[in-house]
């Protein structure tokens, strides 16, 4: 359906511009043109890379666009059978895992009983898990069970992964993990 001059400017003057895109919805306008050309130029002169959205078990393709070492686009990819280009709101919003400021950038720190974050560097915070770790593990380590089987184990420790933690990383963790004899140990990956 086309829009006449007289019609945009009725729904334009009167309201906002939220309003007034509505408003030319609703006079049955057809925006995908004009959105599809939005987001050629957005990724215009990229390389593309494919990935793999990180947050669940679904797997679901990627398409990540690089202009000069910089990220700036993350969109679904349509050859993938999981999603055939959808993401879900979590996948579409990859981009701010790279971008956005309000990402945690330090340590912090709340000792017991405090209301307050403090900041640590990282070599602190690190040899305190490290020794929090060696404690627990001292304390609960449990080398045969009452029936005399070896269990060579402790159970107060767990480790947590995140969705967004790589193969290799969750690789080295179960290592670890399984070396120190801890017994509960979730990621994303679930290896
Ligand atoms: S886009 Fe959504 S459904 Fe797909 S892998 Fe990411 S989080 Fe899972």
């Amino acid at each position: 359906m086309s829009v006449t001059r007289r019609e945009f400017l009725r729904v334009s003057t009167g309201a906002g511009t939220a309003t007034a895109l509505g408003g030319l919805l609703g006079l049955g306008a057809n925006l995908a043109p004009a959105r599809a050309r939005a987001q050629e130029l957005r990724i215009r002169d990229t390389t593309t890379v494919p990935s793999i959205c990180p947050f669940c078990s679904v797997g679901c393709g990627t398409l990540v666009h690089v202009k000069d070492g910089e990220i700036v686009n993350i969109e679904g990819d349509p050859r993938s059978p999981h999603n055939q280009g959808t993401l879900c709101p979590k996948g579409a919003a990859i981009y701010q895992l790279h971008y956005n400021p309000n990402r945690p950038t330090r340590v912090l720190h709340r000792a017991p009983g405090a209301t307050e974050w403090e900041e640590w560097d990282l070599e602190r915070a690190m040899d305190r898990v490290a020794e929090l770790f060696k404690q627990t593990r001292d304390e609960t380590f449990i080398e045969t069970l009452e029936d005399g089987k070896r269990a060579m184990c402790t159970t107060s420790i767990f480790a947590l992964g995140g969705a967004t933690l790589d193969n290799e990383f969750n690789h080295i963790c179960q290592k670890l993990m399984r070396g120190m004899g801890v017994v509960p140990i979730e990621n994303q990956a679930r290896i």
